[in-house]
């Protein structure tokens, strides 16, 4: 949130990152069907961004119109452009807040993976969030963003704040905390989304034992703290990886392979597929991606963490 204030009424660009879990603690579902987490959140240098125009051509004012344009390593074609794109949602959420149509014309520019673990589309969902709302000059309060965008989606809330931030409940309630590194990742997405119902679903089967409180994230925050991405490598935790490896056992051997590469380790995206190596130095990085592609990864992105959430990148008069 924040950045540079919009001009009324012209096309505002916002950007918003993707999110990696450093540590991802999940407990029991609750009585509600959602899991309790006990998450820390980083979001990194692989970005979305969300144009949103007054009207263009064949767009009502008060009605909206999603476009996608894509890096080559996004399916685009996996975007809903109806109600269920997240920036629909986001949109009608403010228009109901505010008792007035929220419409236009939104451009997303992706260059985070469709079911990728990333949370592209709650990053989008956010960025929507902060674009609809300096466009129609809504003064929306950080307070009711917020609310709106846990309502929206758990990762929606972090990809407002964006740094590096603990997630409770079930990821939506955020809180920044102490992070002393750059952090260099390797980011390697698959060619196939995975669904992150399927993979908790997944979890549910395979940990039928699992805690009513989820593992706390002590030791990882006390590893951020240090700056040292040695000591951040051995606290890395993710409760999901196991299952994401059980439905796709190629990312397993992917992780094994980055690690006989010299990452100082590898680890499941969230609910995955993505994988992210951690490794020392942006060179360190660079080298890394080298050996991957070599040793036959398709593509592999280099990102610095923790970076900005949502914020305003261009507005236009
Ligand atoms: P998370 O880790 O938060 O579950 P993810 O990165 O695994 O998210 P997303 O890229 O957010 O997954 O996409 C999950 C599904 O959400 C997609 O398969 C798609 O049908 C739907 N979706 C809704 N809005 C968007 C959007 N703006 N961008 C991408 N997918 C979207």
């Amino acid at each position: 949130m924040g950045g540079l204030s919009a001009t009324r009424g012209g096309p505002v660009t916002v950007r918003a990152a993707a999110k990696i879990n450093l540590h991802l603690g999940v407990g029991a579902p609750r009585e509600d069907g959602f899991h309790p987490l006990t998450t820390v959140y980083q979001a990194i240098g692989l970005c979305d961004d969300v144009t949103a125009r007054a009207s263009v051509a064949g767009v009502e004012a008060d009605t909206l119109g999603i476009e996608v344009s894509a890096s080559d390593w996004v399916d685009a074609a996996a975007v809903p452009l109806d109600a269920a794109n997240l920036v629909h949602r986001a949109a009608v959420a403010l228009g109901e807040l505010h008792d007035r149509p929220v419409g236009g014309s939104v451009l997303l520019e992706k260059s985070i993976p469709v079911a990728g673990g990333l949370a592209g589309g709650s990053a989008d969902a956010a960025a929507a969030l902060v674009a609809l709302d300096r466009l129609h000059d809504l003064g929306t309060s950080d307070d009711d963003l917020l609310r709106i965008a846990a309502d929206l989606g758990s990762d929606v809330p972090f990809s407002l704040i964006g740094g590096t931030a603990l997630g409770t409940g079930r990821g939506e309630l955020v809180e920044p905390v102490g992070d002393n590194g750059t952090w260099w990742w390797v980011v390697v997405p698959s060619d196939e989304g995975l669904g992150t119902p399927d993979v908790y679903r997944h979890f549910d089967r395979m940990r039928p034992d699992a805690p009513a409180e989820p593992p706390p994230a002590d030791a990882l925050l006390g590893a951020l703290r240090t700056g040292q991405p040695l000591s951040l490598a051995r606290f890395l935790h993710n409760d999901l990886g196991d299952a994401a490896i059980d439905l796709r056992p190629e990312l397993g051997d992917l992780i094994v392979r980055g690690e006989s590469e010299g990452a100082l380790r590898g680890m499941v995206s969230g609910s995955g597929p993505t994988v992210v190596f951690l490794c020392e130095s942006s060179d360190h990085a660079r080298d890394l991606a080298g050996a991957l592609m070599r040793t036959g990864s398709r593509v592999v992105l280099v990102a610095n963490g923790a970076v900005a959430g949502a914020h305003v990148v261009r507005a236009h008069a």
